[in-house]
């Protein structure tokens, strides 16, 4: 019995010590990569829908939609400390479920600084308004509540974030200006966040028409090296005038394995290809890790991190373990 017992205390010890150790080598690794303060972005896998964790060197943290269901909390896991329960800002870029309803259960897990949202409402759907209300006991709680309604910019911890769209309020207006297009996928909001020389544009479910609007309105200023493709790679977005316009050396598609929907496109895929960007995506790639540092753009993922790297943090998985290795530079990739 005494034996079992203290089999049992060393089994806790070894375990404690492994935890520790594990957390002081993501430490090491994330302070070698992050000599130079950094904006890390990480596209993740959140099946089919959209969900991208963006840390600021000033370590304030952003979540960009949040997926269809609880999975998001499984990937955030992956990339937030596990004692981390606060998230600055929440982007939720139009009321779509796969992007949307996911954030019921991260505002249920997560404090919430401040919301961000398009604006458009969605009154008539059932998980929308069970959406709103937690999106408004948050706000009870104290989280500041802002709508996209202009094109304006803000500053986090150093980094750029340029609203581009909607440069009006959709509440009043749902419609593209000088267009009959609808709200909806088009309602989104986009955003080009600029750290150093490094640039990713961000574009919820944009499709052409809203394409073709802000190339006219901003032209060669989206030229971004990382572009989020549209709508999950679809065919309706990631127009031939907007990949020449923000001709992007990576693009990264955000979509499920073998989903109904067939995205990304082949036809989609093979235009980034062609303007020179490659492709990465999470049905294939799982997470997507970059860091913008002041003079470069790095890629974390997806070339493959050292086996025993691998075989440890899968085997232990724990938070932030995984995100700081495996280190291409994009230009060099
Ligand atoms: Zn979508």
């Amino acid at each position: 019995m005494k034996k079992l017992l203290f089999g049992f205390v060393f089994l806790i010890f070894i375990v404690l010590f492994l935890w520790l150790v594990s957390e002081h080598v993501a430490l090491y690794l994330r302070a070698r990569v992050a000599k130079d303060p950094a904006v890390a972005a990480a596209f993740l896998d959140v099946g089919q829908g959209d969900a991208t964790f963006i840390e600021f060197p000033d370590k304030r943290q952003m979540l960009v939609d949040c997926g269809r269901d609880a999975r998001v909390l499984e990937a955030l896991g992956r990339v937030m400390r596990f004692y981390d329960r606060t998230i600055d800002y929440l982007v939720v870029t139009h009321p779509d479920s796969d992007h949307y309803a996911g954030c019921i259960d991260v505002l249920r897990r997560f404090n919430i600084r401040t919301i961000v949202y398009n604006g458009a409402p969605k009154s008539y759907d059932e998980l929308w308004n069970v959406f709103r209300e937690s999106l408004d006991q948050e706000v009870k709680a104290g989280a500041l509540y802002e709508e996209i309604t202009s094109a304006r910019t803000v500053e986090i911890g150093g980094a750029t974030i340029r609203y581009l769209y909607p440069d009006h309020p959709l509440s009043a207006d749902p419609a593209i200006p000088g267009t009959n297009e609808r709200a909806d996928n088009n309602g989104s909001i986009v955003f080009r966040l600029t750290y150093g020389v490094g640039n990713i544009l961000m574009t919820g479910d944009m499709e052409e028409p809203l394409e073709n609007y802000l190339v006219r309105l901003s032209g060669e200023s989206l030229d971004s090296e990382v572009l989020k493709a549209g709508h999950h790679g679809s065919g309706s977005s990631s127009s031939e005038v907007l990949v020449s316009a923000v001709a992007p050396r990576m693009a990264v598609v955000s979509a499920g394995k073998d989903n109904p929907y067939g995205h990304p496109s082949p036809r989609v895929v093979k235009r980034l290809e062609r303007a020179g960007a490659r492709v990465l995506r999470t049905d294939r790639d799982h997470d997507i890790l970059l860091a913008l540092t002041r003079d470069s753009v790095y890629v974390i993922r997806p070339k493959s991190p050292p086996a025993g790297a691998k075989a440890f943090s899968r085997f232990f998985s724990f938070p932030g373990l995984g995100i700081w290795r495996a280190i291409g530079r994009l230009d060099r990739l």
